[in-house]
C-alpha cells in the first residue's frame, strides 16, 4: 500500500484537517494585503500570499498614498501637483513589481490615495474581503499612542485583521 505523505503546516493543524476533509466553512475567500513599499512589505505579503494558497482565496493588494495637500494643508505655498504625480508614477510602478512577484494579478492591485486605514476599509468592504493582513511593528510608548496604520485598520474593519510583526529580530 502506497504511503501518502502529507505535509501540514505546524499552525492551524485542526482547520488543515477540515480542509482535507472537505470541510471548507471557515476558509477564508478574499484576502487584502496591505503594502507600504519598504522591505518589511515583503514578509508581511509573503504570510499573506501563504494564507491565499492555503484557502485558495482570491488575493489583492492595496497601497495608499497620502496626498501631500493632507500631509501639509495649505502650509507650503506652492503648486504641488508635479511632484504628486511623481511620486503616483513611482509607487505605480513599485507596486506593480512587487505584485507580480508575489503572483497577483494587475486587475488585483489597488493604487488609490487618501488616508490609509479609511482607504484600506473601504476597498475591504467594497470588494467584499474576508481577511486584511497587515504589517505590525508592535510599537509601545510614544509611538504606540501617536497610533499605526495596523492600529487603524484593526479598530473599524468589518472583516478578520491578521497583523503580521514585521521590524523585530
Ligand atoms: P506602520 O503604521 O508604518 O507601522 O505600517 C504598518 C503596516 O501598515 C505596513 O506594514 C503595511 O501593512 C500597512 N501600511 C502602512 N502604510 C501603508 C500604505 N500607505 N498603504 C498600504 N498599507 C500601508
Amino acid at each position: 500500500m502506497p504511503l501518502i505523505c502529507v505535509n501540514l503546516p505546524h499552525w492551524n493543524t485542526e482547520h488543515n484537517r477540515n480542509k482535507l476533509e472537505g470541510n471548507s466553512m471557515s476558509d477564508y475567500s478574499h484576502i487584502l494585503v496591505t503594502v507600504d513599499l519598504t522591505e518589511e512589505c515583503r514578509t508581511v505579503a509573503e504570510r499573506a500570499a501563504s494564507l491565499a494558497k492555503l484557502y485558495d482565496a482570491k488575493f489583492s493588494c492595496i497601497h495608499v498614498i497620502e496626498p501631500l495637500s493632507l500631509a501639509y494643508g495649505g502650509d507650503i505655498p506652492m503648486d504641488l501637483s508635479t511632484i504628486q504625480e511623481q511620486i503616483q508614477d513611482t509607487a505605480q510602478s513599485h507596486l506593480s513589481e512587487f505584485a507580480k512577484t508575489m503572483g497577483i494579478a494587475s486587475e488585483d492591485q489597488h493604487l488609490v490615495f487618501g488616508r490609509p486605514e479609511v482607504e484600506i476599509h473601504a476597498l475591504a468592504e467594497q470588494m467584499g474581503a474576508d481577511l486584511i493582513v497587515v504589517g505590525s511593528h508592535g510599537r509601545h510608548g510614544l509611538a504606540l499612542l501617536l497610533g499605526s496604520t495596523a492600529n487603524g485598520v484593526l479598530h473599524g474593519a468589518g472583516c478578520d485583521v491578521l497583523a503580521v510583526r514585521v521590524g523585530t529580530k
